[in-house]
């Protein structure tokens, strides 16, 4: 019997998505306009409340790249950005030829760390005699920051805050929805997360005004002439009207699918409160209240696993995980800072029984892309890093399934 694969996290379509994708075709209305975008917008801001407007885009990344263009980020500036990130956080920062200054976590939440936060701006204003034009924090695998203590550092030094939700959609901090604090909320609708329009993202807006402007740029900076006048740079980033019905149907089970995540979270912590050597990621309070987009543990480095001696023996090629592929073959087994050895092998242990699993993602500045640029750290994301793993979360995965995986941890640590 072919066992199922249980993977990290894979989208779910159990709302009445085709509903509204056949309503577009009956219509024709098959462009990046019409009834589904409207409507996948007008949901979208009936969920993070607070009067919020919001804008549907092609991706997260371009979310966050029309944030930044709204805020006049441009050469010469520098952005604050969470190091410990997807480097989609990250890269439009550099598409706008500006430079990312790159900061560290603290150890609570994995996000990035206010104490630092504010060392950082005071340094490049010391340095630079100008204030980085934005602050980009990020919340992994759905935890929210410490955001009282974000904002207040932002509103120290007054600038903007790009709150990057596209992990977070739905996580709520001191009661309020993520994505919401800052002057604009970045969320994605990648197909492995929280929600899916197949691909796809949107940008929480602080009013209609700035609704507008982004609009303005998703949409090729078209001025309101008859013919095609141009006084700008504009992008091609809206929602077509098909992947908005994907969102309108999921949006019906929205609700449904974080408190899915939640309760495999829950399975999850309890199931690992006394296995010695590993930590489950949790709320650290009860101010924050994950999504729980993808569970987390980490392996203390002492944790003996079985075929430790087995990792990294080989080049990694082809598509690694569910949804992701690389086209770029590596050229070594090793690079300068990879995870544990012992975080390899229960990588390794799983994949064998069909479970997928992933480390942490990989702080930007020890990206070699991202090695000219500042960084502030603290050994915080580093140490997460090599020592971390993400567990299958999400509607896909059955109570039977993490019982399944919590027994092949267990049976995999060496006596
Ligand atoms: C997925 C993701 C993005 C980008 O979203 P896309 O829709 O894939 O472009 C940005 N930031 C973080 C932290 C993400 O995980």
């Amino acid at each position: 019997m072919a066992k199922r694969k249980i993977l990290l996290c894979l989208a779910h379509m159990s709302g009445n998505e085709m509903k509204y994708i056949e309503e577009a075709f009956a219509d024709n209305w098959v462009v990046p306009l019409g009834p589904n975008v409207n409507g996948f917008e007008a949901d979208l801001e009936q969920f993070v409340g607070e009067g919020k407007h919001v804008v549907a885009l092609s991706a997260g990344t371009a979310a966050v790249h029309l944030a930044l263009i709204a805020l006049g980020v441009g050469p010469g500036d520098e952005v604050i950005c969470q190091s410990f990130t997807f480097c989609a956080s990250c890269n439009p920062i550099k598409y706008l030829g500006a430079t990312p200054v790159l900061v560290d976590s603290e150890p609570d939440t994995w996000n990035i760390d206010p104490e630092l936060l504010d060392r950082a701006i005071a340094d490049r204003i010391a340095l630079t005699g100008k204030k980085p034009k934005a602050i980009v924090p990020v919340y992994l695998y759905g935890m929210p920051a410490k955001l009282r203590e974000v904002m207040a550092v932002a509103d120290k030094y007054g600038i903007p805050v790009v709150e990057d939700a596209a992990e977070g959609f739905g996580s709520r901090y001191a009661g309020h929805v993520c994505g919401t604090f800052g002057q604009y909320g970045v969320l994605s609708f990648n197909g492995n997360k929280m929600i899916t329009t197949s691909g796809g993202g949107a940008l929480i807006c602080a009013d209609a005004e700035s609704k507008n402007q982004i609009m303005f740029y998703a949409t090729q900076a078209r001025e309101a002439y008859p013919y095609y006048q141009h006084e700008h740079i504009g992008y091609n980033y809206r929602m077509s009207n098909i992947c908005a019905g994907i969102g309108r149907g999921q949006m019906t089970i929205a609700a449904e699918h974080i408190r899915h995540h939640q309760h495999i979270a829950a399975l999850y912590k309890e199931a690992f409160a006394n296995v010695p050597g590993i930590t489950f990621h949790e709320n650290p309070s009860p101010e924050f209240d994950s999504n729980y987009w993808l569970n987390t543990i980490v392996l203390s480095p002492d944790l003996k696993v079985k075929g430790e001696e087995n990792a990294y023996s080989q080049t990694v090629s082809g598509a690694i995980g569910g949804a992701g592929s690389t086209v770029h073959a590596a050229t070594s087994a090793h690079t300068a800072c990879e995870p544990n050895t012992n975080v390899e092998a229960m990588r390794m242990a799983l994949a064998a029984e069909g479970i997928e699993s992933r480390p942490l993602w990989k702080p930007m500045h020890l990206q070699p892309v991202y090695a000219d640029a500042p960084a502030y750290t603290n050994g915080v994301s580093e140490n997460l890093f090599k020592t971390g793993l993400c567990l299958p979360s999400g509607p896909w995965v059955t109570d039977d399934d993490v019982a399944f995986i919590v027994d092949c941890i267990k049976q995999n640590i060496a006596q």
